[in-house]
């Protein structure tokens, strides 16, 4: 790395209720291909756009932690859950930028292509280049990143100068390149798992095991509850 170059910090957000492999694979390869120093998972407290969280918010947390115990890269960040009140990614994104202050560090924010769709809905959505640069990778069933004809024309319009499928070029600026990459299309999804466990039928092989232990052990997701 040049002198001038920026470190990069990968920043999951998500509500993960529950965290399954579809999260932890692509953050996997993301440290790869972005050569990431650590990837923070940020559970969203209280997410404004979509329906509530089955789980609480401290399940949520305590899932994922267990999720990622084995994994130096990977790091907890539960500032959102502790908030009070609904979540901004884009506070979370302030707030890690200043305590990144000085680092030389570069914020990759990751999101599938399903949430990248709806950023328009988003408070302050255009100040999040600004912060960080966006990490978009597909998912199964949703328009691919190359196939941009799909996207709100706002969003289209924002992005047209952005694309980039060079991991290096997001080490020369602090902010606003849009990153695509062909990670691995798992199609899981926390809807489906849910189901699964509602049913009384098996989610296995979904998630990793210790997660399902933890929803067992805390009767979470099943009928009724
Ligand atoms: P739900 O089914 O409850 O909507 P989810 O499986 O989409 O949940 P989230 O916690 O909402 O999981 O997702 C967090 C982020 O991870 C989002 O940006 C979402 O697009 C992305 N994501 C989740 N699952 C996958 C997957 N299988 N492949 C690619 N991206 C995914």
């Amino acid at each position: 790395m040049s002198e001038s170059a920026f470190g990069l910090v990968g920043i999951y957000g998500g509500t993960f209720d529950p965290v399954h492999f579809g999260h932890l694979r692509i953050a996997e390869e993301l440290v790869e291909i972005l050569q990431l120093s650590e990837l923070r998972f940020l559970p969203a407290g209280q997410p404004r756009l979509r329906h509530q969280p089955l789980a609480s918010p401290s399940h949520r947390s305590l899932m994922l932690r267990e999720a990622i115990r084995d994994n130096d890269k990977f790091l907890l960040d539960d500032r959102e859950v502790n908030r009070v009140g609904e979540s901004y990614s884009v506070e979370s994104l302030h707030e890690l930028k200043n305590e990144f202050q000085g680092k030389q560090i570069a914020l990759c924010f990751i999101l599938g292509m399903d949430a990248f769709l709806k950023l328009p809905g988003w408070y302050q959505w255009r100040e999040l280049f600004e912060l960080c640069h966006l990490v978009v990778v597909n998912r199964p069933g949703h328009v691919t990143a190359i196939d941009q004809k799909g996207l709100p024309p706002e969003l289209r319009i924002e992005c047209l100068h952005r694309w980039t499928d060079n991991a290096k070029k997001l080490q020369t600026l602090s902010s606003g390149y849009v990153f695509t990459a062909a990670t691995t299309l798992l199609d899981i999804s926390a809807t489906a798992i849910r189901g699964c466990i509602a049913k009384g039928k098996s989610a296995r092989y979904l998630l990793p095991d210790p997660v399902l232990d933890y929803i067992r052990v805390h009767h979470i997701y099943r009928e009724g509850k």
